[in-house]
């Protein structure tokens, strides 16, 4: 094997020669069309707008969606190993792609009427971005204490109640929303809805100023007597908490690729930079110091990745995968962060400042930690697998 070979960081038995090369595909596309955008889409904390129609030109918004809807009709898997591709470039257009997919879609794949599919998924295929609105500014890990409420009136569901810190906020024109439509039942009356944000009383409020991952958009949401028809209930009324925990877990995994595309953009830069930064008289990369930190963050990333990819091959056989996807998304944002920071120091001051990618890689990782369940949140549910476990079997 050539050396070349041996540091592609694609173990050959992670993808399929086709997955591989759509991944290898859109990872050029993302040189070619996002790297000269990133900084100033993440120093102006806005997204450029021809970016998102190319990602649906490019069917990176319906990768799982049947190509009878005009999806693309692969498995969950490729839509991973894209969402890893963009990460390595913009960690910020990456999540813009695995809410659409990975949350979105795979809702309304898995849980929507045949009608609720027929009219919706050939325009999240083609045209129109997607948003998951779960978390309030009182309900954030205690998901289930949301306080927006859904009344029937008639044929319709009055939604009254608000949203924050909703991804692809800005640029959604679909919303998945989840309510209490009755909450004399506690968690069992959270209903969700497929909301289109032009219907009045939908309200899109501020946008936040992040740390990181600032191209894309965040927003607060209100919901003032918006009505609902009751055929855009997603599933069944009551069933809407089933529905958050079941695509978060999946969802889980594509922030697992998120942060394993920053890892692995941390890794690459840092070591054609010690290759070339030369003190006392040879390159850095020479000191056996410095070489020592590219192999440990090689290896960390490799278990990280390997830890991501077990969980989409799980998810897909239809195996038990809550476990494991909460282990790859601990695992793969701390070694995110932890390669984002000692690439950075391997840059010295150059890694302090915008000028070199580090910088904002550093910033990027840190998301990982918290949306989609904090790291505690996935340690608690590492425990109880662990808790359950007959030892003496
Ligand atoms: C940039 C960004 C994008 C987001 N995008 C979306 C989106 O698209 N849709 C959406 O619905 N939400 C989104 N979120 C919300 C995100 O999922 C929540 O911020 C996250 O779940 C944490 O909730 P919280 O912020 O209320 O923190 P809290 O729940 O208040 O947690 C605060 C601290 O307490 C700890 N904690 C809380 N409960 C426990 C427990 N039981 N055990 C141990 N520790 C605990 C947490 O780990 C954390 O350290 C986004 C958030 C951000 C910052």
């Amino acid at each position: 094997m050539s050396e070349n070979a041996a540091t592609t960081h694609s173990p050959v038995s992670i993808l399929a020669e086709h997955e591989r090369e759509l991944a290898e595909g859109v990872y050029q596309f993302a040189l070619d069309e996002i790297a000269a955008k990133s900084l100033a889409m993440d120093r102006d904390n806005v997204m450029d707008p021809a970016l998102i129609r190319k990602f649906f030109e490019l069917d990176l918004m319906g990768i799982e969606i049947p190509e009878e809807y005009g999806g693309l009709g692969q498995n969950f898997t490729t839509a991973i190993a894209v969402i890893e591709a963009l990460a390595r470039v913009d960690a910020a257009c990456a999540v813009c792609v695995d809410v659409q997919n990975t949350l979105f879609n795979n809702a309304i794949l898995r849980w929507a009427s045949d009608d609720l599919k027929k009219r919706y998924l050939p325009v999240l295929a083609k045209e129109k971005l997607a948003a998951y609105a779960l978390s309030e500014p009182g309900s954030g890990s205690d998901a289930f204490a949301l306080a927006t409420t859904a009344e029937k009136k008639g044929d319709r569901w009055v939604l009254n109640g608000g949203k924050l810190w909703i991804t692809n906020g800005l640029e959604a024109e679909l919303f998945l929303v989840f309510a209490n439509a009755d909450r004399s039942k506690g968690y069992k009356g959270i209903t969700a809805f497929l909301v289109e944000s032009r219907w009045k009383g939908f309200g899109k409020g501020k946008k936040e100023d992040k740390l990181g991952i600032r191209a894309s958009s965040t927003l607060a949401l209100s919901f003032e007597d918006l009505e609902v028809p009751e055929e855009n209930v997603v599933g069944k009324v009551g069933e809407g908490y089933r529905i958050a925990i079941e695509t978060l877990n999946e969802g889980r995994i594509g922030i697992g690729a998120q942060m394993i595309g920053i890892a692995r953009a941390a890794l690459d830069y840092a070591t054609s930079y010690t290759k070339t930064r030369v003190q006392f008289g040879k390159p850095i990369a020479e000191l056996q110091a410095v070489q020592h930190e590219l192999a440990r963050m090689d290896m960390e990333l490799e278990c990280a990745r390997l830890a991501v990819y077990n969980a989409a091959r799980l998810k897909e056989a239809g195996l038990p995968f809550l476990r494991e996807a909460a282990i790859a998304k601990l695992k793969a944002s701390e070694v995110a962060e932890m390669c984002a920071s000692r690439g950075l120091e391997l840059l010295g001051g150059y890694g302090y400042v915008k000028d070199y990618p580090l910088e904002k890689l550093y910033r990027d990782a840190k998301i990982g930690k918290i949306y989609e369940g904090t790291s505690f949140m996935q340690l608690n549910t590492i425990a109880k697998d662990v808790l359950r476990r007959d030892l003496k079997a």
